[in-house]
Protein backbone atom coordinates (compact mmCIF):
# COMPACT_ATOMS: atom_id res chain seq x y z
CA UNK A 1 0.00 0.00 0.00
CA UNK A 2 1.17 3.32 -0.95
CA UNK A 3 2.40 5.18 1.99
CA UNK A 4 3.78 9.10 2.75
CA UNK A 5 6.38 10.19 5.20
CA UNK A 6 3.38 10.57 7.36
CA UNK A 7 2.03 7.48 7.26
CA UNK A 8 -0.85 8.43 5.52
CA UNK A 9 -1.84 5.53 3.03
CA UNK A 10 -3.71 6.14 -0.21
CA UNK A 11 -6.08 3.47 -1.11
CA UNK A 12 -8.20 6.26 -3.13
CA UNK A 13 -7.49 7.71 -6.74
CA UNK A 14 -9.81 10.80 -8.21
CA UNK A 15 -9.09 10.74 -11.85
CA UNK A 16 -10.10 13.66 -13.95
CA UNK A 17 -11.09 12.38 -17.16
CA UNK A 18 -11.26 15.44 -19.09
CA UNK A 19 -11.35 19.00 -18.35
CA UNK A 20 -14.57 20.50 -20.48
CA UNK A 21 -17.96 20.80 -19.16
CA UNK A 22 -21.33 21.87 -20.32
CA UNK A 23 -22.79 23.64 -17.24
CA UNK A 24 -21.91 27.32 -15.94
CA UNK A 25 -21.53 26.41 -12.46
CA UNK A 26 -21.32 30.07 -10.71
CA UNK A 27 -18.76 28.99 -8.39
CA UNK A 28 -16.85 26.90 -11.06
CA UNK A 29 -17.33 27.50 -14.60
CA UNK A 30 -19.52 31.17 -14.66
CA UNK A 31 -18.45 31.80 -18.08
CA UNK A 32 -18.64 28.30 -18.98
CA UNK A 33 -15.60 26.16 -20.31
CA UNK A 34 -13.16 27.62 -22.37
CA UNK A 35 -10.57 25.62 -24.56
CA UNK A 36 -7.37 26.31 -23.64
CA UNK A 37 -4.62 24.49 -25.84
CA UNK A 38 -5.02 20.98 -27.47
CA UNK A 39 -7.39 18.85 -25.95
CA UNK A 40 -5.30 15.81 -25.24
CA UNK A 41 -6.69 13.89 -22.22
CA UNK A 42 -5.51 10.92 -21.43
CA UNK A 43 -6.97 8.42 -24.14
CA UNK A 44 -8.54 5.24 -22.64
CA UNK A 45 -5.61 3.07 -23.19
CA UNK A 46 -3.22 5.41 -20.81
CA UNK A 47 -5.74 5.57 -18.57
CA UNK A 48 -6.21 1.60 -17.91
CA UNK A 49 -2.59 1.45 -17.67
CA UNK A 50 -2.55 4.06 -15.05
CA UNK A 51 -5.30 2.28 -13.23
CA UNK A 52 -3.40 -0.72 -13.38
CA UNK A 53 -0.08 0.79 -11.95
CA UNK A 54 -2.16 2.08 -9.34
CA UNK A 55 -3.81 -1.00 -8.47
CA UNK A 56 -0.29 -2.38 -7.77
CA UNK A 57 0.26 0.07 -5.21
CA UNK A 58 -3.21 -0.38 -3.39
CA UNK A 59 -5.48 1.77 -4.48
CA UNK A 60 -8.91 0.09 -4.39
CA UNK A 61 -11.37 2.53 -4.75
CA UNK A 62 -11.19 4.94 -8.42
CA UNK A 63 -13.05 7.90 -8.67
CA UNK A 64 -13.82 9.01 -12.69
CA UNK A 65 -14.52 12.98 -12.55
CA UNK A 66 -13.56 16.06 -14.40
CA UNK A 67 -15.09 18.67 -16.16
CA UNK A 68 -17.85 16.84 -16.55
CA UNK A 69 -16.78 12.96 -17.11
CA UNK A 70 -19.51 11.81 -19.01
CA UNK A 71 -19.04 14.50 -22.09
CA UNK A 72 -16.51 11.73 -23.18
CA UNK A 73 -18.49 9.22 -25.27
CA UNK A 74 -15.43 6.29 -24.28
CA UNK A 75 -16.63 7.00 -20.63
CA UNK A 76 -18.72 3.35 -20.54
CA UNK A 77 -15.60 1.52 -22.61
CA UNK A 78 -13.08 2.99 -19.38
CA UNK A 79 -15.54 1.83 -16.73
CA UNK A 80 -15.74 -1.13 -18.14
CA UNK A 81 -12.26 -1.84 -18.60
CA UNK A 82 -11.43 -0.81 -15.00
CA UNK A 83 -13.99 -3.42 -14.08
CA UNK A 84 -12.32 -6.04 -16.23
CA UNK A 85 -9.06 -5.46 -13.89
CA UNK A 86 -10.83 -7.02 -11.39
CA UNK A 87 -8.96 -4.95 -8.80
CA UNK A 88 -11.04 -2.13 -8.26
CA UNK A 89 -13.87 -2.71 -5.55
CA UNK A 90 -15.45 1.06 -5.92
CA UNK A 91 -15.66 2.59 -8.97
CA UNK A 92 -17.62 5.83 -8.80
CA UNK A 93 -18.57 8.52 -10.74
CA UNK A 94 -18.62 12.42 -9.90
CA UNK A 95 -21.30 14.01 -12.46
CA UNK A 96 -23.33 16.96 -12.81
CA UNK A 97 -26.23 14.68 -13.93
CA UNK A 98 -26.98 15.70 -17.34
CA UNK A 99 -26.80 12.88 -19.82
CA UNK A 100 -28.22 10.35 -16.25
CA UNK A 101 -32.00 10.19 -17.82
CA UNK A 102 -30.98 8.63 -20.91
CA UNK A 103 -27.62 6.67 -19.80
CA UNK A 104 -27.84 5.36 -16.17
CA UNK A 105 -28.67 1.90 -17.55
CA UNK A 106 -25.25 2.15 -19.82
CA UNK A 107 -23.21 3.51 -16.93
CA UNK A 108 -24.26 0.67 -14.80
CA UNK A 109 -23.60 -2.15 -17.06
CA UNK A 110 -20.25 -0.63 -17.20
CA UNK A 111 -19.50 -1.47 -14.02
CA UNK A 112 -20.13 2.10 -12.19
CA UNK A 113 -21.00 0.65 -8.68
CA UNK A 114 -21.17 4.72 -7.17
CA UNK A 115 -22.42 7.57 -8.15
CA UNK A 116 -22.44 11.54 -7.01
CA UNK A 117 -24.37 13.74 -8.45
CA UNK A 118 -24.33 17.70 -7.57
CA UNK A 119 -27.38 19.45 -7.29
CA UNK A 120 -26.91 22.71 -5.39
CA UNK A 121 -30.54 23.52 -4.83
CA UNK A 122 -33.72 21.91 -4.80
CA UNK A 123 -35.48 24.62 -6.63
CA UNK A 124 -35.69 24.44 -10.72
CA UNK A 125 -35.40 28.09 -11.09
CA UNK A 126 -32.34 27.81 -8.83
CA UNK A 127 -30.54 25.28 -10.23
CA UNK A 128 -31.27 26.90 -13.71
CA UNK A 129 -29.12 30.43 -12.10
CA UNK A 130 -26.54 28.06 -10.45
CA UNK A 131 -25.79 26.22 -13.60
CA UNK A 132 -26.87 27.94 -16.36
CA UNK A 133 -29.45 24.57 -17.08
CA UNK A 134 -33.00 24.04 -16.38
CA UNK A 135 -32.33 20.08 -15.62
CA UNK A 136 -32.94 19.76 -12.02
CA UNK A 137 -35.96 17.69 -12.71
CA UNK A 138 -34.36 15.63 -15.75
CA UNK A 139 -31.37 15.21 -12.88
CA UNK A 140 -33.51 14.16 -10.38
CA UNK A 141 -35.12 10.92 -12.83
CA UNK A 142 -31.37 10.37 -13.88
CA UNK A 143 -30.66 9.46 -10.24
CA UNK A 144 -34.38 7.45 -9.80
CA UNK A 145 -33.03 5.21 -12.72
CA UNK A 146 -29.54 4.90 -11.82
CA UNK A 147 -30.82 3.66 -8.39
CA UNK A 148 -32.93 1.36 -10.34
CA UNK A 149 -30.18 0.30 -12.23
CA UNK A 150 -28.29 -1.13 -9.32
CA UNK A 151 -26.06 1.62 -8.78
CA UNK A 152 -25.41 2.26 -4.50
CA UNK A 153 -24.80 4.13 -3.14
CA UNK A 154 -25.74 7.48 -4.93
CA UNK A 155 -24.76 10.58 -3.37
CA UNK A 156 -26.03 14.34 -3.79
CA UNK A 157 -23.15 16.99 -4.02
CA UNK A 158 -24.24 20.19 -2.69
CA UNK A 159 -21.90 22.95 -2.76
CA UNK A 160 -22.33 25.48 0.38
CA UNK A 161 -23.26 28.87 -0.84
CA UNK A 162 -24.19 31.73 1.31
CA UNK A 163 -27.26 33.13 0.63
CA UNK A 164 -28.02 30.85 -2.52
CA UNK A 165 -28.67 27.49 -0.92
CA UNK A 166 -28.88 27.70 2.73
CA UNK A 167 -32.45 28.47 3.00
CA UNK A 168 -32.41 24.99 1.95
CA UNK A 169 -30.84 22.67 4.54
CA UNK A 170 -34.55 21.96 5.88
CA UNK A 171 -35.53 20.51 2.18
CA UNK A 172 -32.19 18.56 1.71
CA UNK A 173 -32.38 16.86 4.92
CA UNK A 174 -36.10 15.95 4.03
CA UNK A 175 -34.95 13.85 0.81
CA UNK A 176 -32.18 12.55 2.83
CA UNK A 177 -34.86 11.25 5.01
CA UNK A 178 -37.67 10.61 2.01
CA UNK A 179 -35.49 8.81 0.02
CA UNK A 180 -33.17 7.11 1.95
CA UNK A 181 -30.13 9.12 -0.10
CA UNK A 182 -26.89 10.53 1.23
CA UNK A 183 -26.31 14.38 0.86
CA UNK A 184 -22.72 15.69 0.53
CA UNK A 185 -22.31 19.21 2.02
CA UNK A 186 -19.29 20.85 0.51
CA UNK A 187 -17.64 23.95 1.47
CA UNK A 188 -17.14 26.66 -0.86
CA UNK A 189 -13.51 26.20 -1.75
CA UNK A 190 -11.55 29.37 -2.89
CA UNK A 191 -9.49 28.62 -6.30
CA UNK A 192 -7.67 30.68 -8.61
CA UNK A 193 -10.47 32.24 -10.46
CA UNK A 194 -13.75 32.83 -7.89
CA UNK A 195 -11.82 34.83 -5.13
CA UNK A 196 -14.60 37.39 -5.41
CA UNK A 197 -17.65 34.73 -5.45
CA UNK A 198 -15.96 33.22 -2.42
CA UNK A 199 -15.36 35.95 0.06
CA UNK A 200 -19.32 36.78 -0.54
CA UNK A 201 -20.52 33.32 -0.12
CA UNK A 202 -18.02 31.27 1.62
CA UNK A 203 -20.50 29.82 4.77
CA UNK A 204 -18.14 27.70 7.31
CA UNK A 205 -19.38 23.86 7.71
CA UNK A 206 -19.51 24.75 11.40
CA UNK A 207 -22.76 26.34 10.78
CA UNK A 208 -24.29 23.19 9.28
CA UNK A 209 -22.95 20.48 11.81
CA UNK A 210 -24.35 22.94 14.53
CA UNK A 211 -27.52 22.92 12.22
CA UNK A 212 -27.13 18.97 12.28
CA UNK A 213 -26.83 18.20 15.97
CA UNK A 214 -30.10 20.29 16.64
CA UNK A 215 -32.07 18.23 14.45
CA UNK A 216 -30.98 15.05 16.03
CA UNK A 217 -28.07 13.48 14.04
CA UNK A 218 -24.38 12.34 15.14
CA UNK A 219 -21.40 11.83 13.52
CA UNK A 220 -20.46 8.13 12.57
CA UNK A 221 -17.27 6.55 12.11
CA UNK A 222 -15.11 6.80 9.00
CA UNK A 223 -14.16 3.86 6.69
CA UNK A 224 -10.37 3.67 5.11
CA UNK A 225 -11.51 4.50 1.51
CA UNK A 226 -13.99 6.67 2.65
CA UNK A 227 -13.79 10.19 0.91
CA UNK A 228 -13.08 13.17 3.32
CA UNK A 229 -16.38 14.15 4.62
CA UNK A 230 -17.08 14.01 8.30
CA UNK A 231 -20.71 11.54 8.04
CA UNK A 232 -23.51 12.16 9.97
CA UNK A 233 -26.55 9.57 10.70
CA UNK A 234 -30.24 10.00 12.15
CA UNK A 235 -31.76 7.14 14.12
CA UNK A 236 -34.86 7.70 12.84
CA UNK A 237 -33.77 6.78 8.93
CA UNK A 238 -30.95 5.96 7.12
CA UNK A 239 -29.94 8.71 4.83
CA UNK A 240 -26.69 10.17 5.89
CA UNK A 241 -25.46 13.50 5.61
CA UNK A 242 -21.52 14.03 4.89
CA UNK A 243 -19.90 17.45 5.21
CA UNK A 244 -16.58 18.31 3.75
CA UNK A 245 -15.31 20.88 5.60
CA UNK A 246 -11.21 21.65 3.76
CA UNK A 247 -11.01 24.93 6.21
CA UNK A 248 -11.43 22.67 9.31
CA UNK A 249 -8.67 22.06 11.77
CA UNK A 250 -7.09 18.41 10.85
CA UNK A 251 -8.71 17.97 7.55
CA UNK A 252 -5.35 16.93 5.66
CA UNK A 253 -4.47 14.26 8.64
CA UNK A 254 -6.71 11.94 6.93
CA UNK A 255 -5.74 12.80 3.59
CA UNK A 256 -6.01 9.01 1.63
CA UNK A 257 -6.08 9.95 -2.02
CA UNK A 258 -4.57 10.84 -4.97
CA UNK A 259 -5.45 12.82 -7.78
CA UNK A 260 -4.65 12.66 -11.15
CA UNK A 261 -5.57 15.51 -13.62
CA UNK A 262 -6.82 14.52 -17.74
CA UNK A 263 -3.91 15.27 -18.77
CA UNK A 264 -1.59 12.61 -16.88
CA UNK A 265 -0.21 14.78 -14.50
CA UNK A 266 0.03 13.30 -10.62
CA UNK A 267 -1.51 16.04 -8.26
CA UNK A 268 -0.48 15.24 -4.27
CA UNK A 269 -3.25 17.71 -3.08
CA UNK A 270 -6.32 19.54 -4.06
CA UNK A 271 -4.39 22.89 -3.97
CA UNK A 272 -0.51 21.74 -4.51
CA UNK A 273 1.70 24.36 -6.20
CA UNK A 274 2.66 21.57 -8.83
CA UNK A 275 1.93 18.32 -11.04
CA UNK A 276 3.82 15.73 -11.87
CA UNK A 277 4.22 14.17 -15.64
CA UNK A 278 3.03 10.28 -15.58
CA UNK A 279 2.43 10.50 -19.03
CA UNK A 280 5.27 9.29 -20.25
CA UNK A 281 5.06 5.96 -18.31
CA UNK A 282 1.92 5.22 -19.63
CA UNK A 283 2.90 5.02 -23.31
CA UNK A 284 3.35 0.93 -23.47
CA UNK A 285 1.97 -2.07 -20.85
CA UNK A 286 6.00 -2.77 -20.01
CA UNK A 287 6.62 0.01 -18.42
CA UNK A 288 4.62 -0.50 -15.38
CA UNK A 289 7.20 -1.03 -12.70
CA UNK A 290 8.57 2.84 -13.83
CA UNK A 291 5.30 4.16 -13.66
CA UNK A 292 4.90 2.64 -9.96
CA UNK A 293 8.38 3.55 -9.09
CA UNK A 294 7.75 6.83 -9.88
CA UNK A 295 4.42 7.38 -8.38
CA UNK A 296 6.06 5.85 -4.93
CA UNK A 297 9.20 8.21 -5.21
CA UNK A 298 6.29 11.26 -6.19
CA UNK A 299 4.73 10.62 -2.79
CA UNK A 300 7.19 11.83 -0.51
CA UNK A 301 7.00 15.41 -2.17
CA UNK A 302 3.37 15.41 -0.12
CA UNK A 303 2.88 17.71 2.38
CA UNK A 304 1.05 17.57 5.50
CA UNK A 305 -1.25 20.51 4.53
CA UNK A 306 -2.85 22.85 2.19
CA UNK A 307 -2.54 26.23 2.86
CA UNK A 308 -6.17 27.27 1.63
CA UNK A 309 -6.77 29.19 5.07
CA UNK A 310 -4.24 31.24 3.47
CA UNK A 311 -6.01 31.86 0.20
CA UNK A 312 -2.83 30.20 -1.04
CA UNK A 313 -5.07 28.07 -4.30
CA UNK A 314 -1.70 26.33 -5.86
CA UNK A 315 -1.91 25.46 -9.43
CA UNK A 316 -5.69 25.27 -9.67
CA UNK A 317 -7.89 27.89 -11.83
CA UNK A 318 -11.20 26.20 -10.95
CA UNK A 319 -11.89 22.57 -9.78
CA UNK A 320 -12.68 21.74 -13.30
CA UNK A 321 -9.29 21.96 -14.20
CA UNK A 322 -8.43 18.90 -11.96
CA UNK A 323 -11.49 17.15 -10.64
CA UNK A 324 -12.78 18.30 -7.52
N1 LIG B 1 -18.80 18.10 -13.31
C1 LIG B 1 -18.94 17.14 -12.29
C2 LIG B 1 -19.84 17.63 -11.19
O1 LIG B 1 -20.10 18.82 -11.11
O2 LIG B 1 -20.30 16.81 -10.41
C3 LIG B 1 -17.61 16.68 -11.71
C4 LIG B 1 -16.54 17.70 -11.50
S1 LIG B 1 -16.91 18.92 -10.27
C5 LIG B 1 -15.45 19.90 -10.31
C6 LIG B 1 -16.82 17.97 -8.79
C7 LIG B 1 -17.46 18.57 -7.57
O3 LIG B 1 -16.73 19.72 -7.18
C8 LIG B 1 -18.90 19.02 -7.77
O4 LIG B 1 -19.72 18.46 -6.77
C9 LIG B 1 -18.84 20.52 -7.62
O5 LIG B 1 -20.01 21.06 -7.09
C10 LIG B 1 -17.65 20.69 -6.71
N2 LIG B 1 -17.01 22.00 -6.82
C11 LIG B 1 -16.62 22.65 -7.94
N3 LIG B 1 -16.03 23.81 -7.63
C12 LIG B 1 -16.06 23.91 -6.28
C13 LIG B 1 -15.58 24.89 -5.33
N4 LIG B 1 -14.98 25.99 -5.72
N5 LIG B 1 -15.78 24.64 -4.02
C14 LIG B 1 -16.38 23.50 -3.60
N6 LIG B 1 -16.84 22.55 -4.44
C15 LIG B 1 -16.68 22.76 -5.76
FE1 LIG C 1 -19.03 21.70 -14.59
FE2 LIG C 1 -18.92 20.32 -12.34
FE3 LIG C 1 -17.70 22.74 -12.55
FE4 LIG C 1 -20.35 22.61 -12.49
S1 LIG C 1 -18.94 22.00 -10.85
S2 LIG C 1 -19.11 23.83 -13.93
S3 LIG C 1 -20.77 20.76 -13.56
S4 LIG C 1 -17.17 20.89 -13.65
Amino acid sequence: MLEDLLGRSFPYLRLSVTEACNFRCSYCLPDGYKKTGVSDFLSADEIIRLVSGFADLGVRKVRLTGGEPTLRRDIPTIASAISALGRIETLAMTTNGYNLKTQAGIFADSGINALNVSIDSLQADKFHRITGHDKLKDILEGIDLARKAGIKPIKINCVLIKGVNDDEWPDFVALARREDISIRFIELMQTGDNGDYFRKHHLSGEVLQAYLTAEGFAPLPRSATGGPALEYGHPDHGGRIGIIAPYSKDFCTTCNRLRVTARGDLRLCLFGEFGYGLRPYLQSADQRNELTQRITDLLSYKTRSHNLGQGVTGLTPHLASIGG
